[in-house]
């Protein structure tokens, strides 16, 4: 059988997906391979499928333990021939396996990194015909890498062990320039094919938010922005995994806690409801997921932000395997930040680990920073080119929330860094641009300096996230040290000469707005509810037709606003907070018409 035929009987496709066929065809000549594909983009068959092409046996290395069973189950289900060995097993287990494999009933050997160099895999694999090993999650192998595992430094001993060298190939969905050449290096490949597929997800929608109640965040999401589906929220930490699960469950909805901390066999359990749907909701630490290849997750949100945009891009990228729309969204708070650095200084190793381990926070926290697309800041990560795109789904593409100029404000910050000769972190910088009395500011003298006290009337999260803002669009330099210093740059001429104008979201910097306090909060609005549902049904058809949620639309708060000012004209309509002018293009007469009609009832 062909390549085709092989594809359509036992994986039931009919055509590749990009770049498999290239990888396929290479490896059957004999190539080695080093490819980069997303999460989600077809890696398993493109060493499955050589393996029913070439003679002998494909060894496929996994760090994924716990999913060689479900992984063998699926291919012997495809009528695959192929087992696995790892510690799961009893020994007579794994000695029955050995016979069998021996005895040529297998295409395919799912082996963990821990076992080869056992005496037992060694007699193995002098015994049998080893066509392919296929690396997979080869990033691991790279200590600056997300997921160092130090077993995977196995490998080349045991390749250089065997009699002849069968075509060695790696597969990882996250691997940064460095981690590709540490890749190829470490696994000694050997002259490799390598194909990047690109990070472009076209189907996962991208947003950060910074709520002030995440708990809150999470009860409207589920409530009012995702209907039915699987999705994933993942917590930095087992508590609040814990407390977040349990509102999520006393709230009626179908959601289960997931963290390393709670029994192996209730673990399992909940992966098999979940991957069953009966659970919808995992609540979970990142000690789920490695490999969960469940589809249909329709959204995976974040309530912390996780320490790198590896790691990020990684757990948010397990949603939409199928291609079918799906949301990541990563809920960031500035505390969370403080958790990744302490982290990072508990864990501490050597100064060249701790600088990249920094360097790789900073990259996510200016992801969470940016007014640009977010889409282009992840792919442009990874080292694809910037494109500078609108990618018209995203939260920065599609945000529609007022501007306000923070120019001045700007200047003010980089004088004050330049006053205080680029020797403090943003803790200081902000004490003394809102003139605290602090001890430290006094005992330094820095009341003395001309920018004290200069911006008194923004808070000091508002100015925090100005500042971070400022670096995430690179006008201020923060070094990476344990204690981040701010300095000026190149780029910070522009901005004081008044050269660059500044513009953030109002919603970030939350500056007092007199005009916004005489107005009544949106939840005490006394909409019309009969008219909130007829709008809230427009919205839904349009946003499923659309495939979008429904918050891409207009979110809730403007619905309710609808159906309170009952706005018919243009002008009126552009007053409801979070209309711009292009959603008003786009949806407004739909909306005005519903009104119209109600009003005139
Ligand atoms: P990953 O790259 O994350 O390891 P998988 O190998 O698990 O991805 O594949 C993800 C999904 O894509 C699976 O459900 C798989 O069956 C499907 N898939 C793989 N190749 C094709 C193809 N050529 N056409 C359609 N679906 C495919
Ligand atoms: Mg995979
Ligand atoms: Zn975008």
């Amino acid at each position: 059988m062909n390549k085709y035929e092989l594809l359509k009987k036992h994986f039931g496709y009919d055509t590749f997906r990009y770049g498999q066929e290239e990888i396929i065809d290479m490896i059957v000549s004999g190539s080695d391979v080093l490819a980069i594909m997303p999460t989600g983009g077809g890696k398993s068959l493109c060493y499955q499928l050589p393996a029913l092409l070439l003679d002998g046996i494909c060894i496929v290395i996994s760090p994924l333990i716990a999913l060689m069973k479900d992984q063998v189950d699926g291919l012997n289900e495809s009528g695959i021939p192929a087992t696995y060995l790892n510690s799961t097993l009893t020994l007579s287990e794994s000695n029955e396996r050995v016979k069998e494999i021996i005895d040529n009933r297998y295409k395919l050997v799912y082996v963990a990194p821990e076992r080869l160099l056992s005496d037992q895999f060694y007699d193995l694999s002098q015994r049998i015909n080893i066509s392919l090993i296929a690396v997979d999650e080869s990033h691991c192998i790279s200590q600056w890498g997300h997921d160092f595992r130090p077993s995977y430094k196995n490998i080349p001993l045991f390749i250089n062990r065997l009699k002849t060298r069968p075509v060695v190939t790696a597969f990882t969905a996250t691997a940064t320039s460095y981690v590709v050449s540490e890749i190829k290096e470490l696994l000694e490949l050997n002259m490799p094919f390598e194909l990047t597929t690109g990070f472009n997800r076209e189907n996962l929608f991208y947003r950060v938010v910074k709520p002030k109640d995440k708990n809150k965040y999470v009860k409207d999401y589920l409530n009012n922005d995702f209907d039915q589906g699987s999705g994933i929220i993942y917590c930095s930490t087992r508590k609040a995994v814990e407390s977040l699960s349990q509102k999520l469950k006393s709230q009626g909805f179908s959601a289960e806690g997931y963290h390393g901390g709670m029994e192996s066999d209730t673990r399992t359990a909940i992966q098999e409801a979940f991957m069953l749907d009966q659970i919808k909701i995992i609540v979970a630490t990142n000690a789920f997921g490695m490999g969960i290849d469940k589809p249909d997750v329709r959204f995976v949100l974040h309530y912390n932000m996780p320490k790198n945009m590896e790691a990020y891009y990684q757990e948010a990228g397990r949603a939409g395997r199928d291609g079918k729309k799906s949301v990541c969204i990563l809920m960031y708070s500035p505390s969370d930040i403080v958790k990744q650095k302490l982290l990072i200084a508990q864990n501490y190793t050597d100064p060249q680990r701790d600088k990249i381990q920094r360097t790789n926070l900073q990259v996510l926290v200016n992801y969470c920073h940016t007014n640009d697309c977010l889409r282009d800041e992840i792919i442009s990560y990874f080292g694809q080119k910037k494109a500078y795109i609108d990618c018209g789904s995203c939260g920065n593409c599609l945000n529609d929330s007022e501007f306000v100029d923070m120019s001045v404000e700007s200047q003010k910050i980089l004088s004050c860094i330049y006053r205080t000769n680029q020797r403090f972190g943003t803790n200081m910088i902000i004490k003394v641009l809102r003139g605290s009395k602090d001890k430290k500011i006094m005992n330094w003298e820095l009341n003395k300096v001309s920018t004290y006290g200069i911006i008194p009337d923004i808070s000091e999260g508002g100015l925090r996230e100005l500042i971070m803002n400022l670096i995430a669009r690179g006008y201020i330099t923060m070094t990476v040290d344990q204690f981040p210093i701010l300095k000026l740059n190149e780029s910070s001429r522009a901005v004081l000469k008044g050269e660059t104008k500044i513009l953030v979201r109002k919603e970030r910097i939350q500056v007092k707005d007199k005009k916004k306090s005489k107005k009544k909060p949106k939840t005490d609005l006394d909409y019309n509810r009969d008219l909130y549902d007829l709008l809230a049904e427009k919205r839904k058809s349009i946003a499923s037709k659309k495939r979008v949620p429904l918050y891409v639309i207009f979110a809730n708060s403007v619905l309710e606003s609808m159906a309170f000012y009952l706005p018919t004209t243009k002008e009126a309509f552009l007053e409801i907070k979070g209309v711009g002018e292009k959603k008003f293009e786009t949806y407004g007469q739909d909306f005005i018409d519903i009104i119209y009609e109600f009003k005139s009832k």
